[in-house]
Formats: C-alpha cells, sequence, structure tokens
C-alpha cells in the first residue's frame, strides 16, 4: 500500500485558487439544471463568464486544436497532473471543446432526471460501447472464472462484432443472448450470479426492438449490476434512460445528434452512483461512472474525441428537440404510406399502432417538453425504419438500387434520408445463423427519413417501388 501523497505549499496554492472557479461551475450548473431542454441544449455550461473571461469572449464555444495545454510553473503542473485542480493538460485526456460538449450531453440524460449524470465523449460509438463495458468486465480477485454479461441479440452490427469477437472469443467472456428483450422472462433467464450488467439497445437498429427499460433496470439492480442502454436511435429529446432507472446510456454521436454528418464521436452517460458488484477501490468507479473511465482506462486506452469533431456536434445538437420532431413526423408519415404498399410485406416502426411493441415504446418515446402544447406531451418514435420488399432478396435490390434522391450509405441519423441493406451492409459480417436470430433478412431496407418534405421522399420511393 502507498500512503496518500502530500503536496507541497505551493502546489496547493493552486488548488486553493481553483477553488472560485469550481464554485463557480458549480453555479452554473446550478442555474442550468434548472433550464428547458432546448435551453440546456443551446447553451450547456458554456455560459457568459466562461466566455468573457476564458475564450476572449466567443459567441461560440471556441474549437481548441492545440493538443496540450502550457502550465505557469512547476507547481501547477504538478496540480493540474494529480487532478487537484480542473484543468485539460492533454487533449487525450480532456480538452476544452469537448468538455463543452459532455456537459450538453450529461445535463440532457440527465433532464429531469432526479440524478446527477457524468459524461465521457468518445472517438466513436464503438469506442462510447467499449469505453463502457470493458471495466464492468474486469476479472476479480478469487472471481469465477468464467464472467458473462446479458445483451439482447437486437444490436448495432459493430455491437453485435465487438460483443461476440473482441469479448467472447478473445477473451472468453460470455455474451448471453436475448432474443426477445420485450419480455422480462427472457432477461430473467440468462442472469446468474456472475453476470456483470444488462445491455439494451432502444430503439434497435435496423429492428425497431424495444424493452420495458424501467422493468429491465430494476431486474438488473435486483442482481447489483447495472443496465446499460444504447439510446442512439432515440436520442435524449426522445428517450433518457437514467430517468427509468438505468445506470449507462451510450451513443454514437455519428449519428442523429451529430445529423450534419462531419463526425464520428460516442459518448456514455452514466448516473451517480451506479449499481455494480465489481470491487474497485477508485472512489469515482462507482460514483461517478463516465468520470472514472475518462481519468483512468480511456486516458491509459486511448479513445478520446477529436476536438473537431466535438464541436460539430455540439453545433448540430442545439437544435436536436425539434429535429427529433420534424424528422420523427416525417418517418412517421413515409411508414404509414408503405404500409398500404402493395409490393411491401412488412414495415417496422414502433410509431406504427400495428407494430407489436407500439404499446410498449408509447409509454417511454415522447417528445421533451412537448407537455407545453394544447395537445399535452406528444409520442415521437425518431427517423430510423425499416421495410421488407415483396418476392425474392434481388426485388428488394431493385428498388434499392432505383432511389433517386435517398442516399445508398452505411449510415443513419442524417438531415438527409438515407437507406441501406443491412444484410449486405451493417450485418454483413456476422453471417446468416446471426442474421436469422437477429431477424434482417436480405428483403430488408433500412430507411432513415431525413428533414425533406416527406412527400419528396414518398415520390422516390413510389417510382422505385413502381419499377417493380
Ligand atoms: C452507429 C451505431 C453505433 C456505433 O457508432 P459509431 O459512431 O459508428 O462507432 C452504435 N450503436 C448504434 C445504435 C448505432 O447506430
Amino acid at each position: 500500500m502507498s500512503s496518500a501523497p502530500t503536496y507541497s505549499p505551493g502546489v496547493m496554492k493552486y488548488v486553493e485558487e481553483a477553488r472560485k472557479l469550481l464554485a463557480e461551475r458549480d453555479a452554473a450548473l446550478a442555474r442550468m439544471k434548472a433550464m428547458r431542454f432546448d435551453t440546456i441544449a443551446v447553451h450547456g455550461l458554456y455560459t457568459v463568464e466562461e466566455a468573457l473571461k476564458r475564450n476572449q469572449g466567443a459567441v461560440i464555444e471556441p474549437l481548441y486544436l492545440s493538443a496540450s495545454q502550457a502550465y505557469a510553473d512547476s507547481d501547477e503542473l504538478e496540480a493540474a497532473l494529480a487532478y487537484l485542480v480542473p484543468t485539460w493538460c492533454y487533449t487525450r485526456i480532456a480538452n476544452p471543446t469537448t468538455y463543452y460538449l459532455e456537459w450538453v450531453l450529461a445535463l440532457l440524460e440527465g433532464y429531469r432526471a432526479g440524478r446527477d449524470t457524468s459524461c465521457c465523449v468518445t472517438a466513436s460509438g464503438m469506442g462510447a460501447i467499449m469505453a463502457a463495458t470493458d471495466p464492468l468486465l474486469v476479472k476479480q480477485k478469487d472471481g469465477p472464472e468464467r464472467i458473462n454479461f446479458v445483451s439482447c441479440v437486437q444490436v448495432y452490427g459493430g455491437t453485435f462484432q465487438q460483443f461476440s469477437q473482441r469479448k467472447m472469443k478473445e477473451r472468453g467472456v460470455e455474451c448471453r443472448w436475448v432474443r426477445r428483450p420485450w419480455d422480462l422472462e427472457d432477461w430473467k433467464s440468462k442472469i446468474d450470479e456472475d453476470t456483470r450488467f444488462l445491455y439494451m439497445e432502444m430503439p434497435s437498429n435496423p429492428q425497431q426492438s424495444f424493452a420495458d427499460v424501467k422493468a429491465l433496470a430494476d431486474l438488473a439492480h435486483s442482481w447489483g449490476i447495472p443496465a446499460i442502454v444504447d439510446a442512439t436511435c432515440a436520442t435524449p429529446a426522445l428517450l433518457r434512460p437514467i430517468a427509468h432507472g438505468a445506470d449507462i446510456v451510450v451513443h454514437s454521436l455519428t449519428k442523429s445528434i451529430t445529423s450534419g454528418g462531419f463526425a464520428v464521436g460516442g459518448a456514455l452517460v452514466s448516473r451517480k452512483p451506479i449499481t455494480t458488484k465489481v470491487r474497485n477501490d477508485h472512489p469515482l468507479f462507482k460514483e461517478s461512472y463516465a468520470e472514472y473511465v475518462k481519468f483512468l482506462p480511456y486516458r491509459d486506452n486511448g479513445p478520446a474525441s477529436a476536438p473537431a469533431n466535438a464541436i460539430f456536434a455540439l453545433n448540430d445538437l442545439r437544435t436536436l428537440r425539434s429535429k427529433m420532431d420534424v424528422v420523427s413526423r416525417n418517418c412517421q408519415k413515409v411508414a404509414e404510406w408503405l404500409q398500404k404498399h402493395p409490393r411491401v410485406y412488412q414495415v417496422d416502426y414502433l410509431g406504427l399502432p400495428s407494430y407489436h411493441l407500439h404499446g410498449l415504446a408509447k409509454r417511454y418515446m415522447k417528445l421533451v417538453d412537448s407537455g407545453d402544447g394544447p395537445d399535452g406531451e406528444v409520442n415521437r418514435y425518431g427517423h430510423l425504419m425499416s421495410f421488407r420488399v415483396d418476392g425474392p432478396p434481388e426485388n428488394a435490390r431493385k428498388v434499392f438500387d432505383g432511389f433517386r434522391m435517398i442516399f445508398r450509405a452505411t449510415d443513419l441519423g442524417r438531415i438527409k434520408s438515407v437507406a441501406t441493406i443491412p444484410a449486405i451492409s451493417t450485418h454483413q459480417q456476422q453471417g446468416e445463423e446471426a442474421r436469422r436470430m437477429a431477424d434482417v433478412p436480405p428483403q430488408l431496407i433500412r430507411l432513415c427519413v431525413g428533414a425533406e418534405h416527406p412527400d419528396d421522399v414518398i415520390a422516390d420511393l413510389d417510382q422505385a417501388l413502381g419499377a417493380l
């Protein structure tokens, strides 16, 4: 055991000075927490004081491209590197631009959740999933030989690969797949003493799977483990899992959050504290998991976000709520139209009353702060949907190839409508059997509806389907 380090008076002078800044930031945080979702999305913790005192009055958060920060003397350097004062030191660990983005995301995910949250932004969504899950999968002294985690099988293709290849095959950590995540019994039958966490993607990409997140979080907590939710397709504008009891939320910022499509990024947001059985004597591990990740494993493993990507995310995020409202309404209209088309035999969209998980999704997928309007709080289901084209897989390819305005790309969450065939793209690597398990047949076209006028999207679909 090493004893706690002691610091010289010179170092402590910087710690003392930092108190003023910390108090100022705490006050800004308290003020912002009382504000509404749109206000947080627009401002975050980049206050007038922050602009005037530290950023030359810039109205918009500056992009700090510098890889590192300079210090006045050795005492300040020591204080900074011991994390005794707020600092950013080196962009792999922290960066001012990334810091502003992290706070917006922490505040939005924790909006009216009655819980404090922290956030760590990563280079990609996959990086966020790795950063969120790996520290929970460490082998414990005197622990069992084989540990496991339980995940819904309807996950993003990259997540499936990370879980089945990187974790299961390479590291011997068992991933137990739940095929019917909306059925709590399926989860219950897979959990045991050696389960480290439950993992759910909702709504899932592309299958539109969904779970009762509150019941799932309760189940996880009854086993002393955290519930992790990938809420990329919902964004905090439509679903905030922490408010329903989830411990950790992961996002691909690449998608609807950075709808303009200029950046790849990810985020891990955790509530304070998380539920876990993992023994880790670092005080932040349980109390502020995202910060723990940021200051330790993330520092050592290096999945930091590029500041330029962070500023793109921050900029697109300001109008998240109104954007998710528009694209969700557009998607609803397109899904309803497709459902009536004679060459389409199945449409999966949470917003369709005929969809088997509509009732469940209706309880959770609500446009934040929409209760102010005359109609009360409204349901919105996001802009991702899928449809299946009649006949052999060639028909789906023909329709797909016929799109004139809709882009063919393995992308989603865009301000522009984008479509893909998951069986030959995002879900290609996982093989036939896994695709069958996840219900991703080659007839399925995934469509993410953008902010164009929905009639024009429908017209494009109409001509493409008409060519069959
Ligand atoms: C795209 C995506 C990811 C991975 O994010 P990247 O930013 O591409 O690494 C994870 N989960 C979901 C639901 C996604 O759509």
